[in-house]
């Protein structure tokens, strides 16, 4: 970039000390700061067709003053000013609140152009806004900024302004020519100069698209650079398994597997089988049966004679993997291994050295695998399961237990493309697309907290068939000590409620691991009917007998996060049932209710949460790690987006991008971001 442009804010004449200040807020510290603080939005001074414009929206008039100005005062300083209006060919009136100097500049005859809210039933604008004559074509539209302290909207169109008067002139082209042939794309100047002062709706779109194309152009360059990187740098390990092995594991499955599972099985091989080191993410719905994939990796992993692991975020969840693990791969000699907080003393002791002897083939575990103490003897494998949940900081740790191991993320909150392809853009991704067969779709219905009772009757009747069911309740933010009371009342109601009937179970997150398990054991073998739990539930649990869930407060969920909960039941043959109990008071929490009654598609679901509740609450707050972008949104321009990524990953590939002087500004960009040293973005 132009050093001049780097320069601070004061090199500019018209900014002073004192206004550099109150830019520093903003952290607009240089020119190029100044000159890519986008506005948010603009103010529509179009001229509109009165008839065209519903009541109570903004409009912008031009017309023919027909009477004297009435000018009345009602208290000491309010003040009311009408006149009446000729628009085209209706008559209209105009009123303006305290301005009473407005008065000797209304004559009748005059022409005004007046910006104002339009009632439509009194035929009436009240404006805010007044210029004497013709509507000049200048000012259609005006930039809205994001301001702070001493500094206003008006105040930061003068500075831009004189940003661009005086430096629009050194900033340099940042985009190859071609590319801006190809998608027809402003210069960079004539983009800066229309996003901040378009002279039509034209203008700002076609700055806005040339801007949000640069933003994500920049943002997939790092993520495709870093990948290339990683691919050859990174010596990862080649695993060589006896196929045979492989083949006669797979058909010991008590199933077929489905196409979509086979097809990232052999995705997931042929990264075990290359130099490479794996780095991919797998998205599959609740019940899409990652788990098998996951194992059949493992045991190509054993076979080529390395250790496995498997991290999942819970301590139920790694009991039931370590279990169901164990038994899958008894006849094959692997040696399945727990590590939890309640392996202790001597027990625990064993196992770590077992470990690092590699008499250990898989490890399951929850963050305690990546605890100091723990170490392999040969890792070569490690996957993650609900990796959202593990902070970045975690994933490092684990991978760095080995020498490179082979790393698969398995996730089941499926991530709307859009996000897939930003937060995890240096990854592989793979998508089991496809339910085993025979799978019921579970009937969910939206019922109001009055019709509870009803809702009893209903759940009663699947206990009676001899089925299970879960009740959550719902997670009351930073306040663990509310939810767990929560969970005791509800408990204590159904425990009244079905009496000697049923049993009820308690569940949540302040049980020790010991009660967990027990209770999680009473409702596995059906000693428990009715297990009441937060959502310490939600991930992976698996009881095929359990057929009806009841969400209370379900407004309170993510539409991923009900989805996922929903996800335990409806995993065995009978038909599964999943009530929410809600009243939600926005509409969009109403629609989200509705979205769940209408379908059983995790991707579909995931997409309608980004656009209800936008990307910032897709993941929490925390754990988002998304990128921030100052103008384009991945949501909605998606489609610049998958251009975006499509061209980085295509130009990282080329010998032009990185030697061509067109690409200069980009490798600089990449250069300064710390990608082309080898840090990581994380
Ligand atoms: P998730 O993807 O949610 O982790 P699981 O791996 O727990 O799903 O699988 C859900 C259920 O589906 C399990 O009971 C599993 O045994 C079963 N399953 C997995 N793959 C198949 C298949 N190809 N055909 C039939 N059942 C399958
Ligand atoms: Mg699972």
């Amino acid at each position: 970039m132009n050093e001049q442009l780097l320069q601070s804010v004061t090199v500019i004449k018209g900014i002073g000390e004192e206004t550099a200040n109150a830019l520093a807020q903003l952290n607009i510290h240089t020119i190029n700061d100044l000159l890519e603080h986008f506005p948010y939005r603009y103010e529509d001074y179009r001229l509109c067709h009165l008839m065209d414009v519903k009541h109570n929206e903004r409009v912008t008039v031009e017309g023919k003053i027909q009477s004297e100005p009435s000018l009345i005062y009602y208290g000491r300083k309010r003040s009311r000013l009408t006149v009446r209006l000729l628009v085209d060919r209706a008559l209209i009136q105009v009123v303006f609140f305290n301005q009473p100097y407005l008065k000797k500049s209304l004559a009748i005859n005059e022409t005004i152009t007046v910006t104002g809210k339009w009632d439509q039933h009194r035929q009436t604008i009240t404006a805010n806004e007044m210029k004497r004559g013709h509507y000049s074509m200048t000012t259609m539209f005006e930039p809205v900024y994001t301001v702070k302290g001493s500094i206003t909207v008006k105040g930061m169109r003068r500075f831009i302004q004189l940003a661009l008067n005086q430096f629009a002139d050194q900033v340099e082209e940042t985009l190859p020519a071609h590319l801006l042939k190809q998608y027809r794309l402003l210069p960079k100047k004539a983009a800066l100069t229309a996003c901040h002062f378009p002279r039509s709706a034209k203008d700002v779109k076609q700055a806005r698209r040339r801007v949000v194309y640069e933003e994500f152009l920049l943002f997939q360059l790092k993520m495709q650079a870093l990948r290339k990187f990683e691919r050859e740098q990174s010596k990862g390990m080649i695993h060589k398994y006896d196929e045979n092995k492989l083949n006669a594991f797979i058909a010991s499955l008590p199933f077929p597997l489905t196409n979509a599972q086979t097809r990232v099985v052999q995705e997931i091989l042929n990264d075990l089988n290359s130099p490479y080191r794996m780095n991919r993410l797998l998205q599959g719905d609740v019940g899409s049966g990652k788990t098998v994939v996951a194992s059949i990796a493992l045991y190509a992993c054993v076979l080529s004679g390395s250790q496995g692991a498997l991290m999942v975020p819970t301590e139920i969840l790694a009991e039931q993997h370590a279990h169901s693990l164990t038994q899958l791969f008894e006849p094959f000699g692997v040696n399945v291994q727990l590590l939890s907080s309640s392996v202790k003393g001597k027990r625990r002791k064993e196992l770590l050295s077992d470990l690092q002897a590699g008499d250990i083939h898989l490890l399951v575990g929850t963050h305690a695998l990546i605890q100091e103490e723990v170490k392999f003897k040969k890792l070569g494998l490690v996957i993650t399961d609900e990796q959202h949940r593990f902070g970045v900081e975690q994933r490092r740790i684990l991978r760095e237990k080995g020498e490179n191991p082979d790393v698969l993320f398995m996730t089941a909150t499926p991530i709307p493309r859009t996000l897939a392809i930003t937060v995890f853009g240096e990854m592989d991704v793979s998508i089991i697309d496809e339910m085993p067969k025979g799978r019921k779709m579970i009937e969910t219905y939206w019922a109001k907290h009055h019709m509870l009772e009803r809702v009893l009757i209903f759940m009663e009747k699947e206990l009676i068939k001899g089925r299970q069911a879960y009740v959550i309740c719902p997670l009351i933010e930073e306040s663990d000590k509310l939810d767990v009371q929560n969970a005791i009342d509800v408990y204590t109601t159904l425990t009244n409620y079905f009496d000697n009937r049923f049993n009820v179970g308690l569940m949540h997150g302040r049980l020790t691991s010991e009660e967990k398990e027990t209770v999680m054991k009473a409702f596995t073998v059906n000693e428990v009917q009715v297990l009441v739990s937060t959502t310490v539930v939600e991930v992976g649990v698996n009881v095929p007998n359990a057929t009806f869930m009841l969400i209370y407060d379900a407004e309170r969920f993510g539409l991923a996060q009900l989805h996922q909960l929903r996800g335990r039941v409806g995993r065995g043959s009978e038909q599964s049932y999943c009530v929410l109990l809600a009243d939600p008071k926005s509409d969009v929490g109403k629609e989200r209710m509705k979205i769940m009654t209408e379908t059983n598609d995790g991707f579909l679901l995931s997409e309608k949460d980004l656009e209800l509740r936008g990307p910032g609450d897709f993941f929490g707050k925390k754990q988002s790690g998304l990128p921030e972008f100052k103008i384009a949104d991945m949501v909605h321009d998606y489609r610049a987006l998958e251009t975006a990524r499509k061209d980085a990953a295509m130009m990282v590939q080329t010998e032009q991008f990185w030697q061509s002087n067109e690409y200069a500004y980009l490798r600089d960009y990449l250069e300064k971001s710390g990608v082309l040293r080898g840090e990581k973005l994380d």
